[in-house]
């Protein structure tokens, strides 16, 4: 069982490594290597010993706005996509250039 530096609220030395967490999903505890004290249950850096509440706020905050950005890209999108003008009676050339062609006269 790998050591960690003790807890920061409680200097316990027992420690256990955290797969998954609510804000992070696998990732957040990966890339901080979280682990949870076993005497107090409070997550801190099982590496650097030091807590995690600023990392995971800027983890959160970070994710967040990629998030965000990814949702406005998809929703530009899908706005500014091939789809073409949405027709109407004001739209004179629009229309006609969606028109169907005249029918051909049968001979
Ligand atoms: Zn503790």
């Amino acid at each position: 069982m790998p050591t960690f530096e003790p807890c920061p609220y409680c200097q316990a030395q027992h420690a256990n490594k955290v797969r998954f967490t609510p804000w992070g999903g696998v990732l957040g505890p990966a890339v901080f290597s979280l682990v949870k004290c076993e005497p107090c249950g409070k997550h801190f850096n099982g590496k650097s010993g030091s807590r995690v509440e600023k990392a995971i706020r800027l983890y959160t905050t970070v994710s967040l706005a990629l998030l965000a950005i990814l949702v406005a890209f998809m929703i530009h999108a899908f706005c500014a996509g091939d789809r073409p003008a949405p027709l109407g009676p004001h739209h004179p050339v629009i229309t006609a250039q969606v028109l169907p062609p005249a029918p051909v006269p049968l001979t």
